[in-house]
């Protein structure tokens, strides 16, 4: 192999690993392990908690966690974005 080839070769393999790595660490290894943790704050105490949210369970849920400081009820509304799979949840004293 002439030298010019592979110093391309080489470019063309760092890069390809580069994207991979960038793949890996952002939506694939997340889809892989199928929950991801998000943090949302009591509606109750104002301290923030932290929740797994599992995917499988849909783009859209709503489920009661009580709070790890206050131990009140909050219902939580999760949203995923299905593309960039951020979270957000919104919460709501339980009444
Ligand atoms: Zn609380």
């Amino acid at each position: 192999m002439k030298a010019a080839q592979s110093a391309a070769f080489i470019y063309l393999e760092k890069h390809a690993l580069l994207y991979f790595e960038k793949l890996i660490k952002s939506r694939t290894i997340r889809f892989l392990t199928m929950q991801d943790t998000a943090e949302y704050t009591c509606a109750f105490c104002g301290e923030t908690n932290t929740t797994f949210v599992d995917f499988s369970g849909g783009m859209q849920q709503s489920y009661v966690e009580d709070c790890q400081v206050c131990c009140q009820p909050n219902i939580l509304y999760i949203q995923i974005d299905e593309d960039t799979l951020d979270i957000e949840i919104n919460s709501e004293p339980e009444s």
